[in-house]
């Protein structure tokens, strides 16, 4: 008899969502629809329903032998209402209106648990990845926007409003550094991460004489190829970035004391170059006289949000 709960998991992210049954570490099924994210939430979860329905039908998985439904979002979620109370700028706006646990027992008549995407990822990665067999550890996320996570002496931290631990890409960097889409000036975000950099790149003197001019979008895979090859602004707009999450790094190191360090998210397919200076930066300067922490790369891949929330129902 398998104790498990089996969960009908779904990641909601910034331009695709993930559906998929959840058993302890096995995925026994998966799929993937586009995020329609300006349709908002509501219709995302219908999408949701159908998808997940078909998917068990298709895999000889019983409805009755699904114990939840967990969801992973990317915004700012009140742990005891699992209420919405922030989305990511310009998408899912309806989401902050809805009660979504109550939405998704009456379409899929299961008990719903809703969790943010970088709490989530960090789950996956205590149970099964990175940060398995850790006291504490905490997780930062480098993508369209900067996540984190932390977990102390096992517990996840949520905070009054699940703001504890999460708000580390709105860690302040630079006294001197733009206004961010959270109102602060010169978070970590707002200097560092996918949506800030097209804006960043063209702010530098010398763009219009670099490559990245000439590209369409702009993101850091282009300018770490960029940079390889020895373009001069991708190399500044790359040591910029990297010098930000060390120092974002060295404050959840600060704030939370852990023994490891998750990093994760899209920006990490650079995780050569990124992690041996993150290792070095937090080395110099972060203050941890017991010793050193570990600062690993996720080991999970795409799928570690939908193991993070199945992992919610195993949570006391
Ligand atoms: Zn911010």
């Amino acid at each position: 008899m398998d104790r498990e709960p089996t969960i009908l998991a779904s990641d909601i992210g910034g331009t695709r969502i993930k559906i998929g049954v959840v058993r302890g570490k096995r995925l026994l099924a998966r799929a993937e629809i586009d995020a329609r994210r300006h349709e908002g939430l509501a219709a995302a979860l219908e999408r949701i329903s159908q998808v997940g329905k078909k998917l068990c039908l298709n895999n000889d998985l019983t409805w009755r032998s699904l114990t939840g439904f967990g969801l992973s979002f990317p915004g700012i979620i009140e742990p005891k209402t699992g209420k919405i109370l922030s989305t990511p700028a310009g998408k899912f706006d309806d989401a902050r209106h809805l009660n979504v646990p109550k939405m998704t027992e009456a379409l899929l008549g299961l008990p719903t648990r809703i969790c943010n995407d970088a709490n989530a990822a960090l789950a996956a990665e205590w149970c099964f990845g990175a940060a398995r067999g850790q006291r504490s550890a905490v997780m930062m996320t480098l993508g369209t926007g900067i996540g984190s996570a932390a977990i102390i002496d096992g517990v996840p931290l949520r905070g009054q409003h699940g703001q504890a631990g999460c708000l580390g890409g709105h860690f302040t960097v630079s006294l001197s550094g733009q206004e961010c889409l959270c109102g602060n000036i010169g978070c970590a975000e707002s200097e560092a991460s996918t949506w800030a950099l097209p804006a960043k790149a063209r702010a530098h003197p010398a763009f219009a004489s670099s490559k990245l001019a000439r590209e369409n979008v702009l993101d850091f895979a282009i300018v770490f190829r960029a940079a390889a090859r020895g373009d001069r602004v991708a190399t500044e707009l790359r040591h910029h970035a990297i010098r930000v999450w060390a120092v974002a790094l060295v404050n959840l190191i600060h704030a939370y004391d852990p023994e490891c360090a998750v990093i994760g998210g899209g920006v990490m397919k650079s995780c050569s170059v990124i992690l041996p200076q993150l290792r070095r930066y937090a080395a110099k300067h972060a203050w941890t006289p017991w010793g050193k922490v570990k600062i690993k790369s996720a080991a999970l891949g795409n799928d570690a949000g939908m193991f993070g929330v199945a992992s919610l129902f195993s949570e006391p």
